[in-house]
Order: C-alpha cells, then structure tokens, then sequence
C-alpha cells in the first residue's frame, strides 16, 4: 500500500495514555494522566441527564449552545471585565484540543512559526506541525519556572506568527505574573502575532494567586484566542466541552476549521454546562477549597518522605524534583515507581523540545481521592 501522509510520521502515542495504560496494567495507583478519579457534581451530571430524556439531542448550532455562549459572555464579563459577544465571538469546541487545533489550523501556514513555552502540553506541537508550522521553545527556568526577556526575544523571527501561552501551567503549576504577561503582550503587538491563551485552569487557583487573560491587558483582546474548557471545572473531563473568545474576524476563520471537523458538539452536555454555570457562584468556592486541601495534603506529604516539590499556584499537578532521590532519569523512575511502589506519574521531558531539565521531575496529579493520594504517599513511603 502507498504510504500514509508524512505530516503524522513522528507522532507517537500521547504519554497521558502511555502512562495510565501502563498504571492498569502494573496495578498502578494512578497519579499520571490528569482527570479526577471521583465523580463530577451529582446535581451537573443530573441536569445533564435531564437534557438527554428532555429533547437536548439534535444537533446544536455549530458555533455552539447559545445559552452557553450567552453564559460564557456573562462570565467573562464578570471575572475579568471582558466583553465578548456571544453570538460573534464566543465559539464552543470539543475540549479545548479540538480548539487548540483549530485556531492552529486557521492561523498557521507552511514554514510559519509559532513560539511555545517548554515544557508544553503535547497537542499545541502537534497541531503545529499538522499545519506545517515550526514550534520555537522557550524554556521556562526551574525553580521557579521563570522565562527568559531575551531568549523570548530572540526565538521571534519574521516567520513567527504566534505565541502559545498557558496560565495556569500544566505541567509546572506556574500562574504567568501580570508583568510577564505584558512582556508577552508587548512583543506580540510590536511583531504582529497572534496569541493563543490555553486557560483550561483558569477557576483551579491556590491561595491570593489571581488568573489574568492576556486579553485583558490593552491592545490584547483583538489578536489572542482566549482558549479555556469546562472538563478541570466542573470535574468532568470526559463531556469535552470547551470554547474559545476572539474578535469575530477570527472567530469566523476558526469556526470555519471546526465546521468541517466535529461541526457542533454534544447537545445536552452544552446545556448542562450552561445551566452549571449559572451556579457558579457558589460553586466555584467549594471546588477551589476541596482541591486546595488536596493540594496541601499531597505536598506535605511528599515533602514529609524527603521530596522538595514545587508548590502549585495552579492546575491539580505537582512538579517534583528527583534528583535527590535517584540517579535515574524521569522515564526510568516513572517505571521503577509504577513497577516496585505501584504509583504512576509523568516523566515531563517529554514536554520540552530543547531542555533537558523535564529529566529531573515527576508530575504528579493530585485530582485523586483522600484515600487515593494517602494510599499513593504510603507505597512511596518505602522508597
Ligand atoms: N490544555 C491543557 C494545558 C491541558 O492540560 C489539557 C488537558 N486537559 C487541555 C488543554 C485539553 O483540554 P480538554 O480536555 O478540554 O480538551
Ligand atoms: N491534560 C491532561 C494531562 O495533562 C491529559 C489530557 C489527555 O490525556 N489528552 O494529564
């Protein structure tokens, strides 16, 4: 047979799905690919149920549900003061990959650019190089994850066409400060570029860290996708429904990609989101404090069994230093810790393109049960 296209030929298996395979298959307590392992709000999942027996089962319209645009404008407009029009520029998606892809695929030609923060998460590559477009990384600094003015500087070229940032970071836990975002914006506006803003962990915030779109600072909104996703919100990563906020020139270029790939997304889960969100105010502050207790209680942990993990702003994902527990890189302690102690993590080199610093970590999720992240910490215990 002739062979299939080139584009896919470095392409391998995502690690989330390498890793959880790997935990199943090794009677492995699962701290590798990041999804809860309780179930999402019983009173969501009812509503969206209802939606199912009640006549939500057609397609929606394929910029998406109009109550969840007309609640996604709402909420934008109370959380960061941003006006965006639902019917032109509020677009839902299926998670926030297929948004990912999508505005990849409607900005980026052949031999563009696009500059990334490493470590990365998988699907921005891989969409890039899809579209035929070359990823340029930035490293962000450990310890603390700080990038660098100038390397920023130097990685925008007259090819570069867009900058991908992620705040809160998966998989560093880091929240991009307002400064370092106006570093970002600036040149963005000085080089012309789009930005794509991957915001799926924009509510899982610890302690006085405050999120800030990037399109919030001036001159930002009219050139960035605000990418954001409701599967770490509402605690259900398997409904895949996400959305996207620009200007409606944009929104029209990237609606026309997804209107010939998924078309529209799953009915009655849009209407539950919707309806979800109208309790968000209550909402939101009892999930911030149940995953902040697991937060703290999975990092005390670690650090009482000799780690020094970095302590998230953000996300459900811990990065913890391994260097002065092994000699081994992260690829063979994540094995040793699946095969011997029956805890799976992610080896984050696969994240970076340039550096070697992902060999150092694990990332751990602590999206887990009480129960969960104790029985993880007492196999790690004999370690
Ligand atoms: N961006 C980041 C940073 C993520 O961690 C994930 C994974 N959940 C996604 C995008 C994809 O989100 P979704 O499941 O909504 O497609
Ligand atoms: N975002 C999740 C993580 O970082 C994984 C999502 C996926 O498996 N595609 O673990």
């Amino acid at each position: 047979m002739k062979s299939t296209a080139t584009r896919i030929e470095t392409f391998k298996e995502s690690i989330f799905a390498t890793m959880s395979k790997l935990a199943l298959e090794n009677k492995a307590i699962n701290l590798s690919q990041g999804f809860p392992d309780f179930e999402g709000p019983e009173w969501i999942r009812k509503i969206a149920a209802e939606k199912i027996m009640h006549g939500s089962n057609q397609y929606a319209p394929y910029p998406g549900s109009v109550n969840l645009r007309q609640n996604l404008q709402t909420l934008y407009k109370k959380n960061y003061h941003l006006d965006y029009d639902w019917n032109s520029e509020i677009s839902i998606s299926v998670g926030a990959t297929e948004a990912i892809y999508s505005i990849i695929t409607a900005v980026v030609n052949p031999g563009d650019e696009v500059v990334v923060f490493e470590p990365f998460y998988d699907s921005y590559q891989a969409s890039i190089i899809m579209a035929g477009g070359t990823i340029k990384p930035v490293t962000l600094k450990a310890p603390d994850f700080h990038f660098d003015e100038n390397e920023l500087k130097k990685a925008i070229s007259s090819k570069t066409k867009m900058i991908i940032v992620n705040t809160p970071h998966n998989p560093t836990g880091k929240m991009f400060s307002k400064k370092e975002l106006e570093i970002v914006a600036q040149l963005a506006i000085e080089n012309d570029l789009y930005v794509l803003s991957d915001e799926v962990y924009e509510y899982l915030t610890f302690d006085d860290h405050k999120h800030i779109p990037i399109a919030t600072l001036p001159q930002m909104k009219e050139r960035t996708f605000t990418v954001s996703s409701a599967g770490k919100t509402l605690g259900l990563t398997g409904w895949k429904i996400g959305w996207v906020c620009t200007s409606a020139t944009l929104s029209t270029k990237f609606r026309m990609v997804r209107q010939f790939t998924s078309f529209s997304v799953a009915t009655p889960f849009q209407e539950a989101v919707a309806e979800a969100m109208n309790s968000f105010d209550t909402y939101i502050p009892e999930f911030q404090k149940q995953y902040k207790e697991k937060r703290d209680y999975f990092y005390a942990g670690l650090i009482e069994l000799g780690f020094k993990p970095n302590k998230p702003e953000g996300t459900y994902f811990i990065m913890c230093p391994i260097e002065n527990k092994t000699s081994k890189n992260d690829v063979d302690y994540a094995m040793e810790l699946i095969v011997d102690k029956k805890v799976a993590a992610i080896p984050p080199s696969v994240f970076y393109a340039v550096s070697d610093e992902g060999k150092k970590y694990l990332r751990f999720c602590f999206a887990k049960k009480h129960s969960t992240l104790s029985d993880a910490l007492t196999n790690l215990k004999s370690l």
